[in-house]
């Protein structure tokens, strides 16, 4: 008999097929030990839903000390009573089962909800609403098909509590947007398809390489295979979707590098499916710099940064667990003389909003008293976190003040303006760390991640050890001379 589809199944068949297939039936001895932030995650998870519960200023029947069957029983019972809030309860249906963390009566019937510690929608801010997160849908839909199927459901809008205090609903029945008809419904189906086939072990799945992999368990076992395979998606932003559609016509990295593509070029399109000429020509090119012993990078087009005395690489850090910017870090260089470099950090140092402006305060005063320089970092991240700090902490800066900060004539995205758009490499990604690596530059601690540093401040905010406080700044400093190294390395590149 196949193993009941859960809502953890129906969560990870979103991030990746392949990690439910593993997880079923992969050899547990190649499983990678649980990622300390990943660890930390669960447990924030568990802290933030008990605080929830505890909050809580209504009568609520509370089944969290059961299990298996006796919880479904218990779960069963108070539905048919009519119990207004039930809290960790189990249904099961036809081949489901889901662990609802709350169930909540309504006139038709029951109403299923989660508790998050994460934001209950994606893509949003203060001024824009989110969009419902998938793998949330998923999960919140096999709910209410459970209760459909029991004949108790009150309907198809099930919601999440969220980190922020909020109660979000997800109407899976409308359309996700007015380019997109399919409803979240509609998404839920098709993952349940896939589901049911994987739990039958009736369909086969492919690692792909994605930033979901690092803080998966079976990231040393699936980088062998993709190795072994050599893999379209060890081509930099190539992807499983456009993997799989590929796979007919080329099937490795080195096919690709030595196929002809005029057979498979019409026009501006090709013959696979969501991949046009130009974005073809590109990945061939990549495969061949993959394949290519001794090739290097190189510049795609002329590229102008600002000609400044003074320069500034500038990374933050953030708990998205706490919603804190706990630290802002510069390694400031004059005259491009690496002799002159120093590294300057602004760490708040305890998780609290005080402390929170406070080191924006003192960064954004860096900054200014740094006029004139350039400044630069990596991805939008740093510009979008300093709007929000702005929004926040309004009486530091004006939005127009923090606008001008960021004007690409003096500041200048590396990873958007310049690597991705103007640059091809050698490697399989274009993250700080691989591109700096593979200029020689060496971190000093053995693992760094931005994940890896959350889980430090973590453990300082808990422990106050000044070794890991220390650790935390060390990494972003060397994140920030990554910056440079690479900000050098490009300099030196040539055009083809
Ligand atoms: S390492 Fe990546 S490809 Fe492998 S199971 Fe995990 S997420 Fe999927």
């Amino acid at each position: 008999m196949s193993k009941p589809i859960t809502a953890s199944i129906l969560y990870n068949l979103v991030q990746c097929p392949h990690r439910v297939s593993m997880d079923l039936f992969g050899d547990p001895a190649l499983r990678d030990p649980i990622n300390p932030f990943v660890q930390l995650l669960w447990e924030k998870g568990n802290a933030f839903e008990q605080e929830v519960i505890k909050g809580l200023d209504l009568p609520f029947t509370n089944l969290h000390t059961y299990y298996g069957d006796e919880k479904e029983r218990f779960t069963m019972e108070a539905m048919e009573r009519g119990d207004n809030l039930i809290y960790s309860g189990r249904i099961s249906a036809d081949g489901f089962v889901g662990e609802p963390d709350i169930l909540r009566r309504c006139d038709d019937g029951y109403i299923a909800g989660d508790i998050k510690s994460g934001a209950g929608e994606e893509g949003g801010s203060e001024d824009i609403d989110g969009k419902p997160k998938k793998h949330y849908a998923v999960q919140l839909a096999l709910y209410t098909d459970i209760l459909e199927r029991l004949r108790l459901s009150g309907g198809r809008t099930p919601f999440v509590w969220d980190v922020h205090g909020k109660e979000v609903e997800y109407i899976l029945d409308a359309p996700q947007g007015s380019r997109n008809p399919a409803s979240l419904w509609d998404v839920y189906q098709s993952a349940l398809e896939t589901a049911r086939q994987l739990v039958a072990h009736a369909k086969d799945t492919l690692p792909a390489l994605s930033s979901t992999c690092k803080l998966c368990h079976w990231y040393t076992a699936c980088t062998k295979r993709l190795e072994k395979l050599d893999d379209l998606t060890l081509i930099p932003e190539l992807g499983r979707v456009r993997r799989d559609n590929m796979l007919m016509h080329v099937d490795s990295v080195r096919d690709l590098a030595q196929a002809n593509l005029k057979a498979l070029i019409n026009g501006k399109k090709t013959i696979i499916p969501r991949i046009g000429a130009d974005m073809l020509i590109k990945f061939q090119e990549r495969a061949r710099l993959q394949k290519q012993p001794g090739a290097r990078p190189y510049l795609k087009e002329p590229i102008t940064l600002p000609s400044a005395d003074f320069e500034l690489f500038f990374d933050i850090e953030t708990d998205p667990m706490r919603d804190i910017c706990y630290l802002h870090g510069f390694v400031e260089r004059h005259g491009g003389d690496t002799g002159t470099e120093r590294y300057i950090a602004f760490l708040a140092e305890d998780p609290t909003s005080e402390e929170e402006e406070r080191a924006f305060v003192e960064a954004w005063k860096y900054v200014q008293d740094s006029q004139p320089c350039a400044i630069y970092y990596y991805s939008h991240y740093e510009r979008t976190i300093w709007r929000k700090l702005q929004k926040k902490y309004s009486a530091v800066a004006t939005e127009e003040e923090i606008e001008a900060m960021f004007d690409p004539a003096t500041a200048v995205d590396l990873y958007s303006h310049v690597v991705r758009s103007k640059t091809e490499w050698p490697t399989r990604d274009y993250s700080i760390k691989t591109l700096a690596s593979y200029l020689g530059f060496k971190w000093r601690d053995s693992n760094p991640s931005g994940a890896a540093s959350i889980e430090w401040y973590h453990r300082w905010v808990e422990s106050g050890d000044t070794e890991i406080r220390q650790r935390i700044l060390n990494y972003n400093e060397d994140d920030c001379v990554a910056m440079r190294v690479l900000l050098d390395g490009i300099k030196g590149l040539s055009q083809r």
